[in-house]
């Protein structure tokens, strides 16, 4: 097999993935009478700083526009599961004590996947996320991906910064990190220079 087949059969296995994904997304936000895009506002609102619970914010983190973004937290509102931080039309948004029920209700969307993961070697697994986090790292480059929040595209990482096993640190959070720490979707990330 040349390394162009290689590469067309990964890319056809990671389409097969990003399906099997969204069916479970799709489902868990069944369960919960949501839309996908009311179940990722959700998620994103039990974990993200203030700076990023704001419309505009959410609309670049889930690459959809802002109107899109106005009508599932208008939504949202209706079914009393997210608010206002204060009255002011430009407070973060927060969730209700129901909204972080159901985001709780909803953290284990992926699970299935997750479930299939444990399987698997940990020395592939390690592997798959180095190459995974270089695919993303190329795929914002060309402008295919617009927000991507890893430890590799952030200010605060310093790659090989430690000898031994965990030979990068994160000068945020102040720890070491092993290649398999390494973060795919941190809420602390800012984008360095
Ligand atoms: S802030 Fe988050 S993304 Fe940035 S280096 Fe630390 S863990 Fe990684």
């Amino acid at each position: 097999m040349n390394e162009n087949d290689l590469d067309r059969r990964i890319a056809d296995a990671l389409e097969r993935v990003g399906q099997a994904l969204r069916v479970q997304l799709w489902d868990a936000a069944k369960e919960q009478s949501l839309t996908p895009t009311q179940l990722q506002v959700l998620l994103r609102l039990a974990t993200d700083p203030p700076r990023l619970r704001r419309v505009g914010a959410l609309a670049e983190q889930l690459d959809v526009t802002h109107p899109t973004i106005s009508d599932a937290v208008g939504a949202l509102r209706r079914k009393g599961l997210v608010d206002r931080e204060t009255e002011s039309r430009r407070s973060p948004l927060i969730l209700t004590i129901e909204g972080r029920e159901v985001a709780g209700a909803l953290a284990g969307w992926q699970d299935r996947t997750i479930d299939q993961l444990s399987e698997l070697p940990s020395e592939d697994k390690e592997v798959t996320l180095r190459t995974l986090l270089s695919l993303i790292a190329g795929l914002q480059r060309e402008g295919a991906i617009t927000v991507a929040r890893m430890c590799s595209t952030c200010r605060f990482f310093e790659r090989d910064a430690h000898p031994g096993e965990t030979p990068h640190h994160c000068g945020l959070l102040d720890i070491p990190l092993a290649d398999a720490d390494l973060r795919v979707d941190c809420p602390e990330h800012q984008p360095a220079a």
